[in-house]
């Protein structure tokens, strides 16, 4: 999939239609102050494995891509429900 690198949307501040730039979310390390995190060094201190079974077979055909939409008026940004696609590049 394709998609331009500005379009026109709604966004929920400024409760208009107005241009927005689209960036790509990176994966963020995890924050060690997290519960999830503290939860996950626990479990896997000391003795016993990983706590769950490795992924087998074959790798999904589609990805998860999640973007970011900024208001180029007010500077904000907002997401959107993230959907899988096989490939995907923003255009210039
Ligand atoms: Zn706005």
């Amino acid at each position: 999939m394709k998609m331009p690198h500005t379009i026109k949307t709604y966004c929920p501040n400024c409760k208009v239609h107005t241009d927005h730039e689209v960036e790509r979310v990176k994966k963020k390390k995890a924050s060690e102050r997290k519960w999830g995190q503290r939860r996950f060094r626990k479990v896997t201190s000391g003795y016993g494995g990983f706590p769950r079974p490795k992924p087998e077979g074959r790798e999904k055909p589609t990805k998860r891509i999640s973007l970011r939409y900024r208001c180029k008026v007010c500077k904000k940004a907002h997401q959107r429900p993230c959907f899988r696609s096989k490939k995907f590049e923003l255009q210039e």
